[in-house]
């Protein structure tokens, strides 16, 4: 079933009105969406490469792949670290159909964004382009969660900002990939995205979970063909270092 028609308000008007005053987790008593206790089951992304904002066990300035590599992006804004209540949120959204969990999840990233761009006064770009999934993976899941993340964001940060999601296209179903290497992936990357229109010069570009940034890369390289010059990446959260890449 298609439920990227319903309206985001009314959502968070339902959400509301069975929620409200409630913890979002343990439905105790709670003046804020997620109470203290439940909030110590978020990872939030404090420690990171300041450019890429991989979490990192230790402080660093520059990753090893910003410092061989930089970024596309002018910068890049993600919350969360993909790791306990954030990890159960966003899968229990795209593969058992929690569609209130968007609530939770865009509530983080919507105080970062008004912070880094209201607080500091900082243009606003000039459209929210989601990163787009095949229609088979959307025809397979029931809906797109990109658009329902999308569509709550904008609700929650009241902004005057469109939800462009035709400006960027997967055309390539890349996801049976269990045989190619990570170097055939990567190949494969920039072929998989089609910009199918003009697309304005500044804009937001939102992924759920970036991990190796390949994705983003190939979307960022579509989006500056087709006209953006300035990119900002926005994400849910960040999967963290493997191994001891901090050092
Ligand atoms: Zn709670
Ligand atoms: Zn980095």
């Amino acid at each position: 079933m298609d439920w990227s028609f319903l309206s985001t308000q009314k959502i968070s008007q339902v959400y509301y009105r069975h929620f409200l005053d409630r913890c979002f987790f343990c439905q105790i008593k709670s003046t804020q969406l997620i109470c203290k206790n439940c909030l110590n089951g978020f990872f939030f992304n404090e420690q990171h490469c300041q450019t890429c904002k991989l979490p990192t066990s230790k402080p660093i300035n520059l990753c090893g792949e910003c410092q061989k590599k930089p970024p596309q992006y002018n910068q890049l804004l993600s919350p969360l670290v993909y790791q306990g209540h954030t990890k159960t949120l966003i899968t229990g959204l795209k593969f058992s159909s929690k569609y209130q969990n968007t609530q939770v999840l865009c509530h983080f990233l919507a105080q970062t964004l008004q912070d880094h761009y209201q607080a500091n006064s900082k243009p606003w770009p000039q459209a929210l382009i989601p990163v787009p999934s095949h229609i088979n993976r959307v025809r397979q899941r029931g809906f797109c969660h990109m658009t329902l993340l999308s569509r709550n964001l904008l609700a929650q940060l009241a902004i005057d900002l469109p939800l462009s999601n035709k400006l960027l296209e997967k055309t390539l179903d890349t996801a049976p990939q269990h045989d190619l290497n990570k170097s055939q992936r990567h190949k494969l990357k920039p072929k998989s995205f089609h910009c199918p229109s003009e697309v304005p010069s500044h804009v937001a570009l939102f992924d759920d979970v970036i991990t190796t940034g390949s994705t983003i890369d190939a979307c960022i390289t579509k989006l500056k063909e087709a006209g953006a010059t300035k990119v900002d990446v926005w994400s849910l959260a960040r999967t963290p270092a493997k191994g001891d890449e901090s050092n």
